[in-house]
């Protein structure tokens, strides 16, 4: 394989996975241990300075969880990755990393009503000011520009909206300010796009969803883009100041084009702690064997009930990119080329009602607050995920109380609809 570039489906199976060297076990083994022996003195000094890589307790890394690591790197393009116990674990370590008491990030308003919840509450604890633009209005994010701006977030596809985000006018955006663009692509997931591709510096993941695909495990990924020149500004010093906890070591200067993932890791994981269990990690990375196969079917079984329900005389528009017509076509034909996705919205003419009637009388559908399992989901935001929010957010965010939020599996289209079917004639 020397000098030919695999593709897609076979980095899923097999980038960063080695048969085990001492068994010879082909699927990568649970490393259930929570410590690893040294070599001797020299080796754990070595180790503990970051002169060497490897491994020394499983709450800063573990040989299963750098295996999906470096997958997930390589599905993305990017230079390396951090595994972490959950997708918030994942946003929470890259703005620890970035930010300091006072600074602000720019934030897509669409995002998921955790995010939205996370970045306004528990951040702002933290002193850490999100300011929120409009992800359909480019100059929203430009006039929020302040030199206290450390970093621009958005996600790909937003969920719950169906919202395709313009990536490349907004990394035009982040560039111009000399701030890194950060893009959730955990509705995407890197067999529809691959937003370094577009601009992104850091890419995030919520595993849980596409990625481990089940339905079983909580997991968050952060990846590396190794693009953004940290340097120019003079405005990240935690790469490029002496480290005081590593005998003044430059992370910037030493690990170059990955320094941000190092930073994640031994600075953010290894005091803050959200660690990704082993076994947790082996789930995703089963998962994501066959993450191209079900992407695919995922988003094709969305196209088909997206045409349905656009058809249905009890809904009242539907929110899917993939569909002729919607507002975020022409985006999603330029970024999305295999397929919009497998989570989006629509309206009920019946309005907070209807919504509620209708998650009440699906059969084959499971009405809970997850996306991206094998298993067909829906729920009504507005009752549920997004309650927290003022009216005005929910609308803003795309989940006003009309609004319900399907996460189409990959049963057999005919048998998704079917369902959908008998529970709208029941409203
Ligand atoms: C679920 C989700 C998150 C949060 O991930 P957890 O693994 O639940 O912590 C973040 N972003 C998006 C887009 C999500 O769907």
């Amino acid at each position: 394989m020397s000098d030919h570039t695999p593709g897609f489906s076979t980095l899923a199976i097999h980038a960063g996975a080695q048969p085990d060297p001492t068994t010879g076990a082909r699927a990568t083994p649970i490393y259930q241990t929570t410590s690893f022996v040294f070599d001797d003195v020299d080796h754990a000094a070595a180790l503990f300075g970051l002169q060497t890589f490897g491994n020394i307790y499983t709450r800063i890394g573990n040989p299963t969880v750098s295996v999906l690591e470096e997958r997930v790197a390589a599905l993305e393009g990017g230079t390396a990755a951090l595994g972490v116990a959950s997708g918030h674990a994942a946003q929470h370590l890259v703005f620890h990393t970035l930010l300091e008491p006072g600074d602000e990030f720019i934030a897509s308003r669409k995002l998921y009503g955790g995010s939205i919840n996370q970045f306004n509450h528990a951040f702002k604890s933290y002193g850490w000011n999100v300011v929120w633009a409009d992800p359909d209005d480019i100059s929203s994010f430009e006039a929020a520009v302040t030199p206290k701006t450390k970093a621009i977030f958005v996600e790909s596809i937003a969920n719950p909206g169906g919202i395709v985000t313009d990536l490349k006018a907004i990394s035009a955006v982040a560039k111009k300010a000399g701030v890194p663009l950060i893009v959730d692509n955990t509705l995407a997931t890197p067999y529809l796009w691959r937003p370094f591709e577009h601009g992104a510096d850091i890419v995030i993941h919520s595993a849980t969803k596409f990625l481990g695909g089940h339905g079983n495990s909580i997991g968050g990924v952060i990846v590396d883009g190794g693009t953004f020149d940290w340097t120019a500004s003079g405005r990240y010093p935690f790469l490029t100041k002496p480290r005081p906890e590593y005998q003044g070591i430059v992370l910037h200067e030493t690990f170059g084009n990955f320094a941000f993932a190092i930073a994640c890791r031994v600075l953010g994981l290894r005091d803050l702690g959200p660690a990704l269990s082993p076994f947790n990690a082996f789930l995703i990375l089963t998962g994501i064997e066959t993450l191209g196969l079900r992407v695919q079917k995922h988003s094709d079984n969305a196209l088909e009930v997206a045409k349905f329900l656009s058809q249905h005389p009890a809904v009242a528009g539907v929110n899917y990119a993939g569909l002729p017509g919607d507002r975020y076509y022409d985006l999603a034909k330029t970024y999305l080329p295999k397929g919009a996705g497998a989570v989006f919205t629509f309206r009920l003419k019946g309005g907070y009602e209807a919504g509620v009637s209708l998650v009440s009388n699906v059969e084959l559908f499971s009405h809970l607050a997850n996306i991206g399992d094998t298993r067909s989901l829906i729920i009504h935001p507005a009752s549920t995920t997004h309650r927290q929010l003022s009216d005005e957010q929910k609308t803003l965010a795309g989940a006003g109380p009309e609004v319900v939020r399907l996460s189409i599996g990959i049963e057999d289209a005919a048998d998704i609809i079917a369902d959908l079917d008998q529970a709208l004639a029941k409203l």
